[in-house]
């Protein structure tokens, strides 16, 4: 998988960039998610923290309207109190000069405060015992504030004896009650006393109204929150809803407004969900998860807590948790995607850098491997690729390109000086060698002469005592004398054939050639083994055909060619079987051997040669000799071998035989030496054999 350098490289920075982009994804997962979440949350929280600021000042506007309202209606009251006083102060000093008795002023001061008409205010005056001397309201009049209580219910006519009044007065809310009517309406009043007649002045207002005011407000701001909390949006579809501590829904949440939520319950706690918001908004609790009421995806909602004590309202911000979680999602997607289309970018990018970086590699490699198998020896160099490669590349490859370069000539150079060396050096030692061969052939030449010479002595007198020329001879005498004649006889074959070989070695073999008789040759060769045939029972046969008389031969050679093969077939053919010599005229090409009508190789043969160096001339007009026999045969891997000098088969049928392998040999150099060639046919073992010569004509 990695057997490349580029393989590698690109493996590598794939592995760097995917950890990268999952250390990236992890952080981002773990870390800026988590943030991202918190924020999200934070931000539910601070709309949950603005819509209660919304709503405290809101609530702090519509109480200091109230206050004023309240102030001003004090002061109002106050100052008609005043000026009441300061009448019946008045009515108090006619009396004191003694104008009027006090009864008389008494009555003359109720008459004027009844005068007294006013539009919005009540106004009433009682005496130390309660008793309502003077009523805005007419039908109060004689009645006694008994049917006036304070906010705690508690009697205010009780309270009036018990508590000292300021001089200046005092403001108190009180219910009244109206005589026959069960209706009680709330007041303000303010309570001054005229203690000259122990006299208590009220001017009241009808608190109700200023409820009924602030009331309105209310209703007024509630509708301003809606249309505040309709506009708010958290996260997607997040919401925020209002309601009292009496549970009822003030806002409802946008999403299910005709709810009952009262009875709601919370499906994670089995609570009422009510009860859980509430509990989570009074013990400042992080949030409370529900599920989305009549939606049907099981929506997972995490609501956030506010409580406004002033008013007992339950503010709630609401978010799906999955919004929550979706920036995050949104991010960690967003970056996979563009972690993604960088990694596939540089992927390919590294692809293409790598492939550009490695091919100046590939063709060092290549060139490196091809080295080896290099021919140093050729007279012009092949063009490489190589060769480019330093003007190309000026960094390192180029200088390795450039020290392959300078390599390979060295080596060229260094190659040809060893083979020049070597070719001198054999040279010399081939000419050393065949100086010492010519001179052992010469040496073997002279010796051969030498014994030839005592040899045909002792031929000649053998011959002579066994002509009976010194006499007759007893029958062990001349066997004894008949088997030295035979075996010099031999012994002088056998020098002769070692003297023709030493002169083929010694370059001294020359051909006598003269017009031969070849039909008279072939028989007179016949006749010689003639003999040893009839020994052993060998039919022996001649075959001549078209042959045109005369040939340009050796006529001594000849005969000793036809002697070897001859020989050689009567001895290895055993008793009883065949030897048959054959001649006829042919078209032959003397280096193949084949002839013309052998078959179609001939002349694919012939016209390979026409188009080579092999001259036409080479096919011409040939005798061609064969000597079969029936005898021991020769094996295929054998048949070329046995044309060698010394070379004889090794087999139990021939060590019966003797000879000394040179035969064939000369043989083979003789018919060579005629311009012929010889060959031989055998189909293996105890099949025969057949030597066939051709011989130019
Ligand atoms: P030799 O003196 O042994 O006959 P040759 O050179 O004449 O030497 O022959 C070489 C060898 O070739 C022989 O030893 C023999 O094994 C084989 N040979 C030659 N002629 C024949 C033949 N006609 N049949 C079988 N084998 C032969």
């Amino acid at each position: 998988m990695f057997s490349s350098l580029k393989s590698k490289l690109i493996f590598f920075i794939t592995l760097i960039m995917a950890i990268t982009a999952a250390s990236i994804m992890y952080v981002t997962h773990r870390y800026v998610g988590r943030a991202m979440f918190e924020a999200e949350e934070a931000s539910t929280e601070n709309v949950l923290q603005l819509v209660s600021l919304n709503i405290e000042g809101k609530y702090k506007k519509l109480l200091s309207d109230k206050i004023e309202t309240i102030v001003r209606a004090e002061r109002r009251l106050k100052d008609l109190s005043y000026f009441y006083l300061s009448g019946l102060e008045q009515f108090s000093l006619i009396c004191e000069n003694g104008i009027l008795s006090r009864e008389e002023i008494i009555e003359k001061s109720i008459n004027w405060l009844k005068t007294l008409r006013l539009q919005t205010a009540i106004f009433f005056v009682f005496d130390q015992h309660g008793l309502i001397l003077t009523h805005s309201d007419p039908c109060m009049n004689g009645t006694y504030i008994n049917s006036l209580y304070d906010m705690k219910g508690r009697s205010l006519a009780s309270l009036m004896q018990k508590s000292v009044f300021k001089d200046t007065g005092e403001f108190a809310v009180y219910l009244s009650k109206k005589s026959g009517k069960n209706t009680s309406s709330k007041k303000l009043g303010f309570f001054v006393q005229f203690p000259k007649w122990q006299w208590t002045l009220v001017t009241a207002i009808d608190f109700d109204d200023i409820e009924a005011e602030t009331e309105k407000k209310m209703e007024k701001l509630v509708e301003m929150l809606k249309n505040t909390f309709a506009r708010i949006q958290i996260a997607k579809t997040g919401c925020a809803f209002l309601f009292n501590g009496k549970k009822n829904m003030i806002i409802p949440p946008r999403w299910c407004q005709d709810m009952n939520y009262s009875t709601l319950k919370n499906a994670q706690t089995g609570n009422l969900l009510l009860d859980d918001l509430i509990r989570t908004a009074k013990s400042n609790s992080d949030a409370v998860y529900y599920i989305k009421p009549a939606d049907g995806n099981n929506l997972f909602l995490e609501a956030r807590m506010s409580y406004f004590k002033a008013l007992d309202w339950y503010i709630a911000a609401v978010v799906p948790v999955q919004e929550i979680r979706q920036p995050a999602k949104n991010l960690v997607t967003r970056q996979s995607l563009i972690i993604a289309m960088i990694f596939f970018g540089a992927s390919i990018v590294a692809f293409f850098l790598m492939h550009r970086i490695s091919r100046p590699l590939n063709i060092l490699t290549s060139y490196a491997k091809e080295l080896p198998s290099h021919d140093f020896t050729a007279e012009k160099e092949k063009e490489s690729p190589l060769e480019n490669l330093p003007g190309r590349f000026k960094d390192e490859v180029g200088r390795l390109a450039e020290s392959f370069i300078f390599m390979k000539t060295e080596l060229r150079k260094n190659i040809q000086q060893v083979i020049e060396a070597t070719a001198t050096k054999e040279r010399l030692q081939k000419e050393a060698a065949e100086e010492s061969n010519r001179a052992k052939s010469r040496f073997v030449a002279n010796m051969s002469h030498e014994l030839r010479t005592p040899l045909n002595h002792i031929i000649g007198f053998t011959e002579l005592i066994l002509d009976k020329e010194f006499g007759e001879l007893n029958p062990e005498q001349e066997e004894c004398l008949t088997e030295v004649y035979n075996s010099s006889n031999h012994l002088l074959a056998l020098i002769n054939d070692i003297l023709d070989i030493s002169k083929v070695e010694a370059g001294k073999l020359e051909l006598d050639l003269s017009a031969t008789n070849l039909p008279m040759i072939l028989k007179q060769s016949m006749n010689i083994v003639k003999d040893r045939a009839m020994k052993h029972r060998i039919e022996l046969s001649l075959n001549i055909d078209n042959i045109a008389g005369t040939i340009n031969a050796d006529e001594r050679k000849l005969k000793q060619i036809l002697y070897n093969l001859l020989s050689n077939a009567v001895k290895f053919t055993p008793d009883g079987g065949k030897v048959c010599l054959s001649a006829r005229q042919t078209m032959c090409n003397v280096r193949t051997g084949l002839r013309e009508t052998d078959s179609k190789d001939f002349k694919i043969i012939l016209d390979h040669f026409e188009k080579s160096e092999i001259a036409h001339s080479e096919c011409n007009t040939a005798v061609e000799i064969s000597v079969s026999d029936t005898g021991i045969g020769i094996k295929k891997e054998d048949l070329e071998r046995i044309f060698n000098p010394f070379e004889q088969v090794e087999s139990d049928a021939n060590r019966r035989y003797q000879g000394t392998g040179l035969g064939l040999s000369l043989t083979k150099t003789l018919v060579e030496l005629h311009g012929g060639k010889i060959w031989v046919e055998s189909e293996g073992i105890e099949k025969g054999s057949t030597f066939r010569l051709v011989i130019p004509m």
